[in-house]
């Protein structure tokens, strides 16, 4: 950190806003106002340039004092017998108040994202998997599989940081790599520069990427596949894919939950996980997840290491109990299982609560979209730019302090939270 003149710079910022993470941001401060000065990306330039609004606590629409909105929130938790806690985008410190939380008050706990999170707890509580990191991908990788998922739009930087880097740990020459992409219309504009080799495009409509994944799978296990070609995709050039994957020393099979798009995820990662496994016979082969935005990576690890489980655990009986279809928030509110939901976002202001007549407490940035005024909203900071925090990265393997920069004196939703808990 350096001051210039008015201005206060800050080197090697980890940016908070999606799960890769980065850590090599110029962040430049100037009183309240941000601006990123190296190495961000158009999600960073909108999350770190936003300008924040004043906003004070309110009840119902009231501006109030902090300690009155947080009196108003312990009361009406104390009062609900069945509370939600959702969005749950925060760091980890607002994590374990969540889950402090919801165990004292027998509530449930479910991310905004734990649906396309799910696709993945499914095939690794079922099947398991084999997964590389972040790290590891961009040091060993010589072939790169995109995996139906529109990588770049999803995460910026992540062939600039990961496939394009330009110098990696063990491979002294540098070798360009192979970058697969199942799937027509993703963005493949990234795969470009000297680590790049042949760019290979599968091109099926990205809601038939599980059959070609399911027809690599078969050809590379030796079994018939019918017809020559599936899903519009030739099954020879099918085959020319698995030959690279067997060839290659270590290839990377690389998807976004909540970017794809084909009927039963599941079931793609799941053949995609077969595949890597198929290939760890005779070579080195993983799958890298990525995803992890507005906290989901943070929030199923918080949750997994407080109670046993990912996300969507009740406290209902006073222990935890995990069932991803019961205590879904939408399915709750659906089935009228609830009588308060109390709403967490503390990143993106429009991550909003769902449209529901239950009283809604909102932990939120100041000038979050809200459609109306929740009966209890307290505006909070976010990790990384007003207040210190941890944030856990897509690859669950690295957890990243976050640096304060000083732009607003807004709490942290952990402080908020202690704070009503203390007063229940
Ligand atoms: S790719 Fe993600 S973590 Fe990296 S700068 Fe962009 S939004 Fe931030």
């Amino acid at each position: 950190m350096s001051d210039v003149g008015s201005a206060i710079e800050f080197d090697h910022v980890p940016c908070p806003f999606c799960g890769l993470l980065c850590d090599d941001l110029k962040v430049v401060r100037t009183r309240v106002t941000l601006k990123v000065a190296r190495n961000g990306c158009s999600k960073a330039i909108a999350g770190f340039e936003r300008v924040l609004p004043t906003a004070s606590p309110q009840i119902g629409g009231r501006n109030v004092r902090l300690n009155e909105a947080v009196a108003e929130a312990a009361s009406m938790i104390r009062k609900s017998s069945s509370p939600l806690y959702g969005g749950l985008a925060t760091d980890v410190g607002g994590m374990r108040s969540v889950m402090s939380l919801a165990d004292h008050s027998r509530g449930v706990v479910d991310h905004a994202f734990s649906e396309s999170v799910g696709f993945n707890m499914k095939v690794l509580q079922s099947a398991g998997w084999i997964m590389s990191t972040l790290t590891e991908t961009r040091n060993r990788a010589d072939v790169v599989v995109i995996v139906g998922s529109d990588v770049h739009t999803l995460h910026p930087r992540f062939f600039e940081r990961i496939v394009c880097a330009e110098t990696s740990m063990f491979d002294k020459a540098n070798k360009p790599r192979t970058v697969v992409f199942v799937g027509e219309g993703l963005d493949q504009s990234a795969a470009t520069g000297p680590r790049v080799g042949d760019v290979i495009t599968l091109p099926c409509a990205l809601d038939r990427v599980d059959e070609v994944v399911s027809a690599l799978l078969a050809r590379m296990r030796g079994n018939p596949v019918a017809g020559d070609s599936v899903a519009g995709v030739p099954l020879l050039a099918i085959e020319d894919v698995g030959k690279k994957l067997n060839d290659a020393d270590y290839s990377v099979l690389v998807w976004a939950p909540a970017g794809l798009q084909t009927h039963d995820s599941d079931l793609t990662i799941h053949a995609v996980s077969d595949v890597v496994r198929l290939l760890n016979k005779t070579t080195r082969a993983a799958g890298l997840s990525l995803g992890g935005d507005e906290g989901a990576t943070t929030s199923t690890s918080v949750c997994g290491w407080q109670s046993g489980f990912p996300t969507r655990v009740s406290y209902a009986t006073g222990a935890p109990d995990y069932d991803p279809l019961a205590n879904a928030i939408p399915n709750r509110l659906a089935s009228n299982e609830a009588d308060l939901l109390v709403w967490i976002a503390s990143y993106s202001p429009d991550l909003v609560p769902p449209d529901t007549g239950l009283p809604t407490i909102v932990l939120g940035p100041p000038g979050m979209n809200l459609p109306g005024s929740p009966a209890v909203f307290i505006p909070v900071g976010t990790p990384g730019i007003d207040h210190s925090g941890q944030l856990i990265r897509c690859d669950s393997v690295v957890s990243l302090p976050l640096r304060n920069l000083g732009r607003s004196n807004n709490p942290s939703v952990a402080s908020v939270l202690s704070a009503i808990e203390a007063a229940l």
